[in-house]
């Protein structure tokens, strides 16, 4: 396959099959990397959705897919796993050139999407109900059913892994998915369904519609035929979809972003903690929903690993794809524009750079290119110390003692991570039980991973969880039995 093939774009994916959207409308799909239009996606309305969502209620109660038994499901999720491992590299290449991240990065992503279709597929037969001790003559148990028809709707920062992330446990539960990907980067999400098919998935279990969030992603959201909601995105949107499903009564899952602390005391492994600081903030060009974007140092050592972030920082230099660097470029030309409104405001409130990573000579002129920086300190009510920039911006703090690390650490609405370094294992574990974020790392720090761990907001970073077993219950409701025998 030619990187021309693998970033060809079908269409919307509707029971099996590809079709231009209803009104003929399409949209250009622009690679960051290069600044410029290389495909285009079909623009999908209202139309598409209807149509897409009365094929996933047909997939589940008239089609094959509502016929399957966990066991098969889940081994259709096994062989789409390994369809992903055998496609991995045209897969990452499409996904290098619609995000601009670096070669080895979308191939890690491949490796973690394949990875969901993995464990979900193995999970599938094993997420069972409990029979329960009740009254005398009557015998009562509760399964674990789907929802039925899911709606999905992804941001741009990881199309194959977000697609992984939401879809897998909600076909090894037996839902019928339909999925609004980003209109920034939704090919992969495309190459992904068309895999599916190929492994076997029945007509209608999954389905795609591409376009734009407020035609495409609202006419799903508010879709009358939808039982359930799973949402990554900003909390603007976020609110849109809550209410949205406040409207027909439906749950939703909502993954809203973070400010994720890292903690460091004066006595943590600093050799060790700065490379993975700096590098996992960095990930994706800093647009990564679990970044660990604010560092909240002991007063004691701040000037110290001020000094070693800075350096570190100034070692990296963002590129193409093709030059596979420690990162490439920012999603498009609204998010270079966002970041760069936050340099001249930290610069306007005298915030001091640290240090500074370069732009590889030669990128293209029109790409969305920023160079890493690291500032502080920084007050803590700036708006470096509080907002999600989602670009690669660190903001370096002090605190004075475990009280107001904890009370630092916690002092933003978002609660999506956070770590805590230091060698005294009591002091790590008080404080990391004390922040209120969906996950805690203790002297390690893993933005994005861990298909098995149980990932979601506390706070404004949203609620629900996705991976690891609890994503399967999110993705389906308990039904309670009660059977009177005597
Ligand atoms: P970001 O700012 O990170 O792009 P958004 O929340 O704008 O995050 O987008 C995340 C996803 O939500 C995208 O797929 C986008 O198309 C979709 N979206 C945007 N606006 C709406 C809306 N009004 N209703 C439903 N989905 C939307």
């Amino acid at each position: 396959m030619t990187a021309k093939d693998a970033t060809a774009a079908k269409g919307i994916f509707v029971n099996n099959r590809w079709s231009p959207a209803a009104s003929g409308r399409t949209l250009p799909v622009i690679a960051p990397a290069e600044g410029s239009t290389f495909t285009q996606i079909a623009a999908g309305d209202t139309e598409d959705v209807n149509r897409a969502v009365a094929a996933a209620r047909a997939a589940l109660e008239t089609g094959a897919w509502g016929r399957l038994t966990a066991t098969e499901r889940g081994r259709l999720l096994t062989r789409l796993a390994q369809k992903v491992a055998d496609h991995a590299e045209d897969l990452a290449l499409t996904e290098a050139r619609d995000t601009g991240k670096p070669m080895k990065q979308a191939r890690n992503d491949m490796i973690a999407t394949a990875r969901y279709f993995e464990y979900f597929g193995g999970a599938a037969d094993k997420a069972h109900g409990e029979s329960i001790p009740f009254l005398n003559g009557y015998f009562a148990f509760t399964e674990r059913v789907p929802h039925g028809v899911t709606g999905h709707i992804i941001p741009w920062n990881y199309p194959a892994q977000m697609f992984g992330r939401t879809i897998a446990p909600a076909l090894a539960m037996g839902n019928a998915v339909v999925m609004k990907p980003a209109e920034d980067a939704c090919l992969t999400p495309l190459r992904l369904a068309a895999l599916a098919a190929e492994a076997g998935f029945p007509e209608g279990a999954l389905n795609i519609v591409t376009g734009l969030g407020e035609e495409a992603g609202a006419a799903l959201s508010s879709h009358r035929d939808i039982d359930f909601l799973s949402f990554t995105g900003s909390p603007e949107v976020g609110t849109l979809i809550q209410t949205a499903a406040a409207r027909n009564h439906i749950g939703c899952t909502l993954e809203l972003g973070g400010k994720s602390p890292h903690v460091i005391f004066a006595d943590a492994d600093l050799d060790f903690a700065i490379p993975v600081i700096a590098n996992t903030m960095v990930q994706n060009a800093g647009q990564t929903c679990s970044a660990g974007s604010r560092v909240i140092i002991e007063r004691a050592i701040f000037d110290k690993v001020a000094a070693l972030l800075a350096e570190r920082f100034a070692l990296l230099t963002a590129g193409t794809p093709e030059m596979d660097l420690e990162l490439g470029p920012v999603i498009n030309a609204a998010q270079k524009r966002r970041i760069e409104g936050f340099f001249e405001r930290a610069e306007r409130d005298r915030i001091p750079v640290l240090g500074e990573g370069k732009i590889a000579p030669g990128v293209p002129k029109n790409a969305f290119f920023v160079a890493p920086r690291v500032y502080g300190p920084a007050p803590r009510d700036h708006e470096l110390s509080c907002k999600e920039v989602f670009g690669p911006v660190l903001t370096l703090l002090t605190f004075e003692d475990e009280a107001d690390a904890v009370r630092l650490a916690n002092a933003t609405d978002y609660g999506l991570m956070a770590a805590v370094w230091s060698t005294n294992g009591g002091r790590a574990l008080r404080v990391a039980r004390r922040i209120k974020a969906g996950q805690v790392y203790v002297n390690a720090f893993g933005a994005g991973g861990g298909i098995e761990l149980p990932f979601g907001g506390m706070k404004k970073s949203g609620h629900g969880r996705e991976k690891g077993f609890a994503a399967l219950h999110d993705m389906s409701q308990l039904r309670t039995t009660i059977i009177k025998h005597d």
